[in-house]
């Protein structure tokens, strides 16, 4: 009997005996470092010339692991093997594929402390940050396990009399899924698991920063002896093998989740039609965000800048969801700066490995330059109140950092950064507020704190998000009860975690079957 859904619960640090699981998997991973993980293709485990090397980002001398650097022709071969194996992994029934799923999240989370200790390494997440993320892939897991045999059942229609009219759900093909850095367990396990359990076959090509951690999923599809080829793995920058499987005439579907211009490049390169192939590739695209937090006069201050802190600088900033546009009445706006300015001061920045560190380096030497570049964009733009420097010698920590007096249409206020480098921006008003809030190419996550509610209820008509939170932070989205996704340049709108999610990897089929003495229905 399947039970009812219910969200993994998150480890307790501060549980002495808990803690202590987490140190020896830090220990035990800390003795596997530098590995060098296959390819997967075809269940068959296969090396490239070239390699990738996974480097910790508060340490970039240390080598997490070593992953391969696929050729365009095993891109390919890893398209044939899933277009092989989709001829009978369609035939496969829901339960089935959804008891395949079910015992991937067993797995998970038997490996829950190991999983995380990767993800401290690899991207620099803290502990309670890395549990996190592995939490969210067990839900995902759990969920899409149940919704794929709900949409496993025939669907009654209404039925013309005579007639038996039922619809039927079937998948779609070969799905190249293409998952980013900063959520590298939950988000690739989410999309690649949804694609599968709906009987899709996949090509899994993860990001370059966090080839390990994919590695790690591939080890669990194998542990739950999922039938090889259903997960075919290539690793490989995107500008090496991402257009090859983007455009491949047998690629059905791609699922992406990462930055707007790679969205906006898979999009038109997918909508290309090419020799031979029979459909319109589907794309969904979930991409960037200027995320707001709107703080209006008649709010809980303090709750509203902890929401703020906690939302802009959790895993450094680096999340689609992350705030970095604070949006605040003019009335409250100085006490709102200097108490978010005060809390953002307890924020220690470190190597993760060791817990007192709550805020670890950023991905890479590129995001490091970057976020440094948009700093001094920011002194240029506004008012520096904290920060804007680097914290450590080794690894690319960047303090948390703070820029005040930021006008409405500059670039700090319009551009995505993705780091922890937040904007604090003046509204004459509530309404001014709501109308900066939404002045942007993005649409993603927000956030509005004030205890009017006919206020809030404002919000939630006119704040043009695809996530919306009232009087709470805007990032850490719960798998069922915050389906994820959204609007303009955020992407499609996919609604991970949400009832409707699966039906991105389906299509239907309605079949109108003569039972008795037919009325003939319409000529
Ligand atoms: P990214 O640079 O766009 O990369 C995402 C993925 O695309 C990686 O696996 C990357 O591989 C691959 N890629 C790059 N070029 C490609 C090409 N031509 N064809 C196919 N694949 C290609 O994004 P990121 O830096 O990993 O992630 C950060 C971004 O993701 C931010 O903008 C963030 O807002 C967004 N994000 C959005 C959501 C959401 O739900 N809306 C969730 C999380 C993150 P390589 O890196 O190996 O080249
Ligand atoms: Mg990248």
């Amino acid at each position: 009997m399947v039970t009812e859904f219910r969200n993994e619960s998150l480890a307790n640090f501060n549980n002495q005996d808990v803690a202590k699981k987490m140190k020896d998997a830090l220990a035990f991973v800390a003795l596997h470092l530098g590995l060098e993980y296959p390819l997967v293709i075809g269940g068959e485990k296969v090396t490239s010339k070239d390699k990738i090397k996974s480097i910790n980002p508060g340490k970039p001398s240390e080598i997490v692991g070593i992953a391969q650097s696929a050729t365009i022709d095993q891109a390919n071969a890893a398209i044939e093997s899933a277009v092989k194996t989709f001829e009978t992994w369609r035939y496969v029934p829901a339960k089935e594929r959804a008891d395949y799923l079910f015992k991937a999240a067993e797995v998970m989370k038997k490996r829950k402390f190991e999983l995380s200790a990767w993800m401290v390494h690899e991207v620099g997440k803290s502990w309670a940050e890395a549990d996190g993320d592995v939490c969210e892939a067990i839900d995902f897991c759990e969920f899409y396990a149940r919704e794929a045999m709900r949409y496993g059942e025939i669907q009654p229609c209404l039925n013309l009399p005579g007639e038996s009219d039922t619809l039927r759900y079937i998948p779609l093909g070969v799905g190249v899924v293409v998952p980013p850095w900063n959520f590298p367990f939950a988000i690739l396990a989410g999309m690649t698991t949804a694609a599968w359990v709906t009987g899709n076959t996949v090509v899994l090509k993860p990001s370059s920063d966090s080839t390990v951690i994919a590695a790690k999923f591939m080890e669990i599809m194998e542990e739950i002896k999922l039938p090889k080829g259903v997960v075919n793995f290539v690793t490989g920058s995107g500008g090496a093998i991402g257009d090859t499987l983007v455009a491949h005439p047998k690629t059905r579907f791609i699922s992406f989740t990462g930055s707007k211009a790679v969205g906006l490049h898979i999009n038109e390169l997918a909508a290309k039609h090419q020799k031979g192939q029979r459909w319109i590739k589907r794309v969904s695209a979930e991409m960037g965000g200027k995320d707001a937090i709107v703080v209006d006069s008649e709010a809980d201050l303090e709750a509203a800048a902890s929401g703020v802190v906690a939302s802009a600088f959790g895993f450094q900033g680096q999340k689609c969801s992350a705030c970095s546009r604070a949006i605040i009445v003019a009335d409250v706006y100085d006490t709102m700066v200097e108490k978010i300015v005060e809390k953002a001061k307890n924020i220690k920045v470190g190597p993760t490995v060791d817990p007192q560190y709550n805020m670890g380096a950023v991905i890479n030497k590129k995001a490091f330059d970057s976020i440094t570049e948009y700093i001094n964009v920011g002194k240029k733009e506004g008012r520096l109140v904290l920060g804007g420097d680097k914290a450590h010698e080794d690894g690319y920590f960047i303090n948390p950092t703070i820029i005040a007096d930021v006008k409405p249409g500059s670039r700090l206020e319009q551009e995505e950064v993705f780091g922890p480098l937040l904007a604090i921006i003046k509204a004459k008003d509530y309404d001014h507020a709501l109308q900066i809030a939404n002045d942007t190419e993005y649409g993603l996550t927000g956030a509005v704190y004030s205890k009017n509610k006919a206020k809030t209820d404002k919000a939630i008509k006119e704040f043009f998000t695809g996530n919306l939170y009232v009087n709470r932070k805007c990032t850490g989205a719960m798998v069922a009860c915050h389906p994820f996704g959204g609007y303009n340049l955020s992407g499609t709108c996919s609604k991970a975690g949400g009832k409707d999610y699966l039906l991105l990897f389906l299509q239907s089929k309605a079949v109108g079957e003569l039972v008795g003495q037919s009325s003939g229905g319409r000529p």
